[in-house]
């Protein structure tokens, strides 16, 4: 335990007061299961597990209780570590120094569905708020391949997924307005606009508690999940820049190697030993789909209607195919983020830059991304590949670490202001700005 005793034990009982006996937790498995994350996609973090454990977990339920429990933490001392569903990966919500984590999935009311904006407190799920805003003839902007995973952890811990093709990432303007919550004693819901909303934005919660965020919304469109397969994953890589050229822009499009479309859960869609292309596509571009498929030499397997079917190919798209893979072997595989036109120029060689290199690829608004895996053999071994591929002209990201690396400098300095006794998910912004080329 990294704080003192007496205070974790202050804390817990003035935490009871205020939400009640099943608003807070010392129970061990509840601990446990709130010090874990998505880190486990990661060979290089799983052998330094654990690296912390909750002393206490608690669970508000509104904005509000948000804001009340941050000032208790503050007033006895003690570090928080913001938490929504769990599933970011590389140990960015793993207490790293013990002390409260503060559990925001029970704060999930959406306040407010508008013409192009959309109101909810930050344990509210992408996937819910999805469907509130096609309940309005509406959609959001964009969500995470962990569809289920909370507003608040996709804001702070996410960076983009289904509609990045079109709008980017989460940070270039998203997010319209938040109530952030600063930790200092009298804590309370501090209401930010505009520019002013974005510094708070993929920094972990390291300057500032999401408690409720206002995220733009844009007029719903129909979509079609679409299945093709392919030969060889060359002939995928061949359409990837023409699937996101077509007009209305798709939501979705990713491209999957035979290996790692069959390691994927059975789909008659998704057949054995082919390559697959797979896109959500407004459906007034199925045709021009179908025939940049055909000329190419693939066949389209299926074309789905219904909001649930591209939930569906939203979660296998991002680091869902690396997870399913390392399903079939576990503790064989390891991933890093990759970025470039040089991952469809020059895939032969992106390939061999790993043992059993295999490339999983999205089309976004900055051009390919993908997740390369290779065999795990030691964290050297996975740095030593950085070089080549930037040498091909292939950008890199590291994921085998928990540290801010977005806007390190800025988020230090909002953090001095709103965080003086850095007492905000300790451990996870560097002293020293991380050299990171994404
Ligand atoms: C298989 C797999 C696929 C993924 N696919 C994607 C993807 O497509 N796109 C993507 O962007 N990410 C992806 N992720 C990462 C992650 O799942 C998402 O970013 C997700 O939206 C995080 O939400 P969460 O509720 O699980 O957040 P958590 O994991 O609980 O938290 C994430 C980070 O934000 C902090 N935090 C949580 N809530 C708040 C808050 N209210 N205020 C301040 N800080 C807070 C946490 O301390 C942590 O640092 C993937 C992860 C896995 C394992």
């Amino acid at each position: 335990m990294t704080w003192n005793p007496d205070s974790i034990l202050a804390l817990t009982a003035e935490l009871k007061d205020l939400l009640g006996e099943r608003g807070v937790s010392t129970e061990l498995r509840a601990r446990e299961r709130a010090s874990a994350d998505g880190s486990y996609l990661s060979p290089i973090i799983t052998e330094q597990l654990p690296l912390g454990l909750a002393d206490l977990v608690a669970y508000p339920t509104s904005a509000e209780q948000i804001a009340e429990v941050v000032a208790a933490a503050v007033r006895h001392g003690v570090g928080i570590t913001p938490r929504g569903k769990g599933t970011g990966n590389y140990g960015q919500a793993i207490p790293m120094q013990d002390g409260l984590v503060l559990d925001m999935s029970r704060a999930r009311a959406i306040t407010e569905v508008g013409d192009g904006f959309l109101t909810a407190e930050a344990g509210a799920s992408m996937a819910v708020l999805e469907q509130a805003a096609n309940d309005a003839g509406q959609q959001i902007l964009m969500y995470p391949s962990t569809a289920n995973s909370s507003l608040g952890g996709f804001l702070s811990g996410g960076s983009g997924g289904t509609g990045s093709v079109a709008n980017g990432m989460n940070h270039q303007g998203f997010v319209t307005a938040l109530d952030v919550v600063h930790a200092v004693p009298d804590a309370r819901l501090v209401h930010v606009d505009g520019d002013e909303a974005q510094p708070f934005v993929h920094t972990y919660g390291t300057a500032g508690i999401i408690a409720r965020a206002t995220i733009r919304l844009e007029p719903r469109q129909d979509w079609r999940a679409f299945y093709a397969s392919f030969d060889d994953f060359g002939q995928v890589l061949s359409l990837i820049r023409s699937f996101a050229a077509l007009t209305p822009t798709p939501r979705l499009v990713s491209g999957d190697l035979a290996a790692l479309s069959d390691a994927l859960p059975n789909d008659a869609a998704l057949p054995a030993g082919r390559a697959s292309l797979r896109g959500i596509l407004e459906v007034t571009t199925i045709d021009a789909a179908t025939r940049l498929v055909e000329a190419a030499g693939g066949r389209v397997e299926a074309v789905r209607d219904g909001v649930m079917d591209s939930m569906k190919m939203s979660m296998i798209s991002y680091n869902h195919p690396i997870e399913w893979l390392q399903k079939t072997a576990p503790g064989k595989y390891f991933h890093i983020e990759v970025g470039g036109e040089a991952l469809i120029e020059q895939i032969d060689a992106v390939h061999a830059v790993y043992d059993g290199g295999m490339l999983h690829i999205e089309a976004q608004q900055s051009g390919p991304i993908g997740m390369l895996a290779g065999i795990y053999e030691s964290a050297e071994q996975v740095y030593a590949g950085f070089a080549v591929l930037n040498a091909l002209g292939v950008g890199v990201h590291n994921p085998h670490h928990w540290e801010v690396d977005h806007e390190v400098e800025r988020t230090r300095a909002l953090a001095q202001v709103t965080d003086p006794q850095s007492l905000l998910n300790p451990g996870k912004l560097p002293l020293a700005t991380a050299a990171v080329s994404a």
